[in-house]
């Protein structure tokens, strides 16, 4: 049965690519036109590690999709300059809940978000918090379908 069998070796990556991809798409077309640090446009290119796999400074593998710029030599990614920058959540986590938050027809809560995500309990309060923040800030109250009474504790 496909929910009892475990997740194949780099399941995890392939979701993180993914989720970087969408975002890539959503954020910038599918590539950066400008760079977040310096503002040049069309010098972003994606880089790609030399084994093929790119790692945490912990060691464990990650789908994160590095770009880096041509003209400042600096880093980013699509979180770069978002309220998603240096998060240690798994991208897909924050996707899933995003799409909770789209589905949901009252508030939602941080048991539903970790019921969603697969998160625990504090990482699932952390996530819905920061969407909460985000939301009166105002990027997700453009997004149809999205209310701020949603995002409740
Ligand atoms: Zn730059």
């Amino acid at each position: 049965m496909a929910s009892s069998t475990p997740d194949p070796p780099g399941h995890r990556q392939v979701q993180d690519e993914q989720a970087y991809l969408l975002l890539e798409q959503l954020r910038w077309a599918g590539r950066p036109a400008t760079c977040p640090h310096c503002s040049a446009p069309g010098r972003g290119y994606l880089l790609r590690p030399a084994t093929g796999v790119r790692r945490t400074r912990t060691g464990a593998d990650t789908g994160r999709r590095l770009w880096k710029c041509g003209a400042c030599r600096r880093q980013f990614s699509v979180l770069t300059g978002t309220v998603l920058q240096g998060t240690r959540v798994p991208l897909p986590a924050w996707i899933a809940a995003v799409e909770l938050f789209l589905s949901s027809d009252g508030p939602v809560t941080a048991t539903q978000v970790s019921r969603a995500t697969g998160l625990g309990r504090e990482a699932a309060r952390h996530v819905l918090a920061r969407w909460q923040a985000a939301a009166t800030v105002e990027p997700l109250c453009d997004v149809p379908g999205v209310r701020p009474q949603l995002f409740q504790g």
